[in-house]
């Protein structure tokens, strides 16, 4: 006959005498660990649209997408909770350190469909007042000026940028077709920047 060894009456002692490590979730609610990584969510006042984010998700959970209706363009960012991680890659590198983060929310069981398990934000997009291609998000320009303050005036992007912001009348008349000097000092997409450099 084998007699149980001294560790396990021990352990069996023990266990006996303190808390249980399980738990009765779902019939009563659970709290994790203070560093438990769940669901994350975009906070739309403190996200600025840069997608820096995006780019670092590995699973694609993060994406986004650019869209003009005419009345003005906007960037929509998207999480898709059903094929997240939780890694936290995302709040790790946002730009703003505040942009998304992860809750502590674990059960994703739902009877939704699995399309609707996500959360859209949207944020408006600067246009390039000669093409009209959208060049980033008004709460980026807003941010990259507060960011490096008197630096922003060596680009003029961003000094026409904040001019309209400060309601100083920058508008000049200008030909569609063709750059007139003046349109150096409004703001303009990469390309257009360089065609009003180099032929104006
Ligand atoms: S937690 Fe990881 S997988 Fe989920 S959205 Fe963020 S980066 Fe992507
Ligand atoms: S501010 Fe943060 S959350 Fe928003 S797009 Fe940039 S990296 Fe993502």
């Amino acid at each position: 006959m084998k007699y149980p060894k001294l560790r396990e009456i021990k352990g069996a002692l023990i266990s006996f005498f303190t808390k249980s490590y399980t738990n009765k979730f779902p019939f009563a609610p659970h709290t994790p660990f203070k560093r438990y990584r769940g669901k994350p969510y975009y906070d739309k006042d403190k996200c600025i649209g840069c997608t820096a984010c995006v780019n670092v998700c590995p699973t694609g959970a993060l994406s986004f997408e650019d869209t003009d209706s005419g009345a003005g363009a906007k960037r929509t960012l998207k999480i898709r909770w059903d094929i997240c991680i939780e890694c936290g890659q995302c709040e790790l590198n946002c730009l703003t350190a505040e942009g998304i983060k992860l809750s502590q929310e674990f059960d994703i069981s739902t009877t939704e469909k699995r399309a609707d398990l996500h959360q859209n934000i949207e944020k408006e997009m600067i246009r390039c007042e000669h093409c009209a291609e959208p060049i980033a998000c008004r709460d980026h320009l807003v941010w990259t000026i507060k960011k490096i303050g008197p630096l922003h005036t060596s680009n003029t992007s961003l000094i026409a940028f904040q001019q309209q912001a400060l309601s100083i009348k920058t508008t000049v008349s200008r030909s569609k077709e063709k750059f007139v000097r003046a349109d150096r000092f409004r703001v303009l997409c990469p390309h257009c920047r360089r065609e009003a450099v180099f032929t104006s």
